[in-house]
């Protein structure tokens, strides 16, 4: 029984021990099992990869029930969607994975519904302001009727995004008071709008994403529906 390779080790049980318990005991196997998941050992790489895919699934699933419920800009969009006659249900937001290369942490389809990218967050602040943001999107479709194949008006629908949601900190500055937006929040949001209208499968190049952007940025950045009922 006493093998060289086992009696020296304290931490671990000798092999021949382990392996009765694991064939006698359903349940030690199960632990062991849900112990690899847990750890990653003992897994082949695709058990491991999809491991880790349900692991940032759950954490997905738990922020958004949390934002659904106690984050006051997504709580303030959810209900301006309901009184719009767009009501947004919670099963129309959905966790799952996306390409990790496109660098995306949300989309939003004019059907209705919002994915927010399983494991594309930094924490979850990212995740509410990404969800607001799409929200806005989602506001926007429903209310201004927005044809997303035009340049100008997906590039309208980007500044009030990004100028609205957390993307540029909007809401830390009426947090303190702050009303004016400041020249920095107004860079950012022109620097992200650029980049999502040059995503577009209609803009040829770079030049056209930013003529779309400042051929409506004075009404657009001023229009602040649904936030301006606030005051
Ligand atoms: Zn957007």
């Amino acid at each position: 029984m006493d093998s060289p390779n086992t009696s020296s080790s304290s931490s671990t049980p000798p092999a021949s021990a382990q392996k009765t318990a694991t064939e006698e005991s359903p349940a030690f196997r199960k632990w062991l099992r849900k112990a690899a998941f847990a750890t990653g050992v003992g897994l082949t790489p695709e058990e491991r990869q999809q491991s880790a895919e349900e692991q940032k699934y759950r954490m997905c699933e738990t922020w958004k029930r949390e934002l659904l419920n106690y984050s006051p800009s997504v709580v303030f969009m959810l209900k301006h969607l309901r009184l719009s006659g767009c009501a947004v249900p919670p099963e129309n937001i959905v966790c799952a994975p996306c390409d990790a290369a496109a660098g995306r942490a949300g989309g939003f389809h004019p059907a209705g519904a919002i994915v927010l990218c399983q494991g594309g967050f930094g924490g979850k602040r990212h995740m509410e302001d990404t969800l607001t943001h799409e929200l806005v999107h989602m506001y926007d479709h429903c209310a201004f009727k927005v044809d997303w194949a035009d340049l100008r008006h997906h590039a309208c629908s980007e500044i009030r995004a990004n100028s609205l949601s957390g993307d540029c900190r909007f809401f830390r500055e009426l947090g303190r008071g702050f009303v004016a937006f400041s020249k920095q929040h107004q860079t950012c949001v022109r620097r992200r709008a650029v980049l999502s209208v040059r995503a577009n499968p209609n803009c040829p190049d770079e030049a056209a994403a930013e003529r779309a952007v400042n051929e409506v940025w004075e009404s657009c950045f001023a229009d602040t529906r649904p936030f301006d009922e606030i005051y």
